[in-house]
């Protein structure tokens, strides 16, 4: 069965994630860590449970969610995937950083790139592949039936939805991802977002202001 766990790292308190199952293999999302307080947390949760990380997965490459990514491919050396529409934003990174004053070591360039619908295995657990663009252009969201989770990066919050003000950003493409995509799903399913504390799709579907006023404005 699958396990998640969360940190929340550096100024912009975002979650990473990493999931791991009875045979110990692990993936870890989104690696947030930008300090060496942050950093030896994460490689100390992952020692201390005996995991054995395989993969490194990037939600969306805004740099909050990537800062992370050059020091868990050098104390790993695991293959990084990503969406191929996020190259944009994981390249423009490190000039990112520059404008709010924090230094990012380059990332890695993915080894392989991820689809939509695609099956991620790892260990006994298997994770779909949900491409849920608008926040980002490449964003994906993975959804594990089994343990009923969906790791859903800053496409959608606890009350809230992903920013859409960004370069790349688009409205219109988030509540498209949102309703087709996560909505779609059981109401116990649990949302982990890239911020903010977990969810439920029903909460979500039932009271999030955002989606509500959208779906209003359709009829
Ligand atoms: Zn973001």
């Amino acid at each position: 069965m699958l396990q998640t766990h969360f940190f929340t790292f550096n100024p912009f308190q975002e979650n990473t994630y990493i999931l791991f199952d009875e045979t110990n293999e692990c993936v870890i999302i989104d690696p947030g860590c930008s300090t060496d307080a942050e950093r030896n947390e994460l490689t100390k949760f992952i020692s201390v449970n005996k995991l054995k990380p395989v993969l490194l997965i990037n939600t969306h490459s805004h740099l909050d969610h990537m800062v992370g990514n050059s020091f868990i491919e050098h104390t790993y050396n695991i293959p990084f995937l990503l969406h191929k529409n996020e190259l944009p934003i994981l390249h423009s990174a490190v000039a990112t950083g520059r404008m709010y004053g924090i230094e990012i070591t380059p990332s890695p360039e993915p080894d392989r790139f991820i689809e939509d619908d695609e099956l991620i295995h790892f260990g006994n657990s298997v994770l779909k592949t949900l491409y849920t663009p608008g926040h980002a252009p490449g964003e994906v969201s993975f959804y594990n039936a089994e343990s009923k989770i969906v790791i859903a990066g800053d496409v959608l919050f606890n009350g809230s939805i992903g920013r859409f003000d960004f370069p790349l950003s688009s409205y219109e493409s988030l509540m498209q991802s949102i309703f087709n995509k996560l909505l779609v799903l059981p109401d116990d399913v649990k949302v982990y977002s890239g911020h903010g504390s977990v969810t439920t799709i029903g909460k979500e579907r039932r009271t999030n202001p955002y989606l509500l006023e959208y779906a209003d404005s359709l009829n």
